[in-house]
């Protein structure tokens, strides 16, 4: 740390990103990519239409692309924001909404940025214990007169709540902003996209980086009533309007325009992650009910950390975090038939010689 650096982020814990190694040497199951490139047609789009004009600026409103999303999911243009990956859109939220007078609740065991933006923007913070098996209880939060943030499915552990579960979170904060973080709900979930219409407090926010192949590209959305989005569009043009590149916007439009393929990726990876549980299953594994394209296991024989460092030095990047609560389990994401097969074999290799 410098000397110069504010004395408001000298505690600032920054998040801390999975491994990113760019060799490609590993098979890579640790932050939640999808195994699939991007549809053909997506590759097209960004270098046949798009790179000989990245002299000029791209959309600051991102109006064809946001046009796509709208009439995909049945809302208007006006009710579509568009962000720099969902990290950025959580950071738009955290600032608009969030404050002294207004903090912020979020589980005590979930996505690791929302402390990282509570403890950014200096806010109250409650961290609402999970229950029995890392499962969300909506009754902690009716009422809580707070503003929330809710991964569903959530992070790490890939439980789900329902979309009523949700609504009754969202009808009981009249006064609260309400932001699902969906991050991971093309895999099997519901998403409660359908309440945005009846509730001007609720926030659903998606990205491009897991179902739709395209975490290299940077795009996470927001659907939401005109007036909250009109908020982070102030937030936004105060900091930067340009915050999608013409590439990845013509690579997004082209996205939607293939859904069908993503769709059948995502039903390749729900199988993948079916098969992968039932054989940590027979090999004595608990893995918790997942509807993403990750889940959440831990052995009885082999804790979870010596696991990720046996299955890193056999070539598997899977996901561990040090803290007490899931010291003991590994995240890992459930790539192709051939990746869940090297992965399972480590598995073996490690449980026979070090379990
Ligand atoms: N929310 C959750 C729950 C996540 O796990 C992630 C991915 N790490 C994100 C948001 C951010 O994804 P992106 O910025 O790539 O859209």
């Amino acid at each position: 740390m410098s000397r110069f650096l504010s004395a408001r982020f000298a505690d600032l814990e920054a998040y801390v990103p999975g491994e990113q190694p760019q060799d490609m040497k590993y098979v890579k199951l640790n932050t939640n990519e999808s195994p699939f490139p991007p549809a053909p047609a997506v590759l097209e789009a960004v270098n046949r239409i798009e790179t000989g004009r990245l002299n000029l600026y791209p959309d600051p409103e991102g109006r064809v692309l946001r046009e796509k999303l709208a009439a995909h999911y049945g809302v208007k243009p006006e009710n579509v924001f568009l962000a720099n990956g969902s990290d950025e859109l959580l950071n738009f939220f955290f600032m608009a909404f969030c404050d002294r007078e207004r903090p912020v609740a979020y589980p005590a065991v979930s996505y690791g940025f929302y402390p990282v933006y509570a403890c950014l923007y200096q806010l109250p913070r409650t961290e609402v214990p999970l229950r029995e098996g890392f499962r969300l209880e909506p009754e902690d939060y009716c009422g809580i007169g707070k503003n929330i943030v809710i991964a569903n499915p959530n992070a790490p552990t890939g439980r789900i709540i329902s979309t009523d579960d949700i609504e009754r979170i969202v009808r009981s904060n009249p006064d609260h902003v309400v932001m699902i973080d969906e991050a991971y709900i093309d895999f099997g979930g519901e998403s409660c996209l359908p309440l945005v219409g009846k509730y001007e407090n609720l926030l659903v926010c998606q990205t491009f980086s897991k179902f739709r192949s395209l975490a290299g590209g940077r795009l996470g959305f927001a659907i939401g009533a005109p007036a909250l989005i009109e908020d982070l569009d102030k937030i936004r043009y105060s900091i930067n309007s340009y915050n999608i590149n013409r590439l990845t916007m013509a690579a997004a439009v082209a996205t939607i325009e293939n859904h069908e393929y993503y769709v059948n990726n995502s039903r390749k990876i729900q199988a993948n992650r079916a098969c992968t549980v039932a054989e940590l299953d027979r090999l004595g594994f608990e893995t918790l009910p997942s509807k993403a394209n990750f889940i959440f296991t831990r052995s009885p024989q082999v804790d979870g950390g010596t696991l990720y460092r046996e299955l890193k030095a056999r070539g598997v990047l899977v996901r561990h975090w040090d803290r007490p609560e899931i010291a003991g389990w590994c995240r890992v994401t459930i790539g192709s038939r051939e990746q869940m097969d090297v992965f399972l074999e480590k598995v073996r290799e490690i449980l026979r010689e070090v379990g």
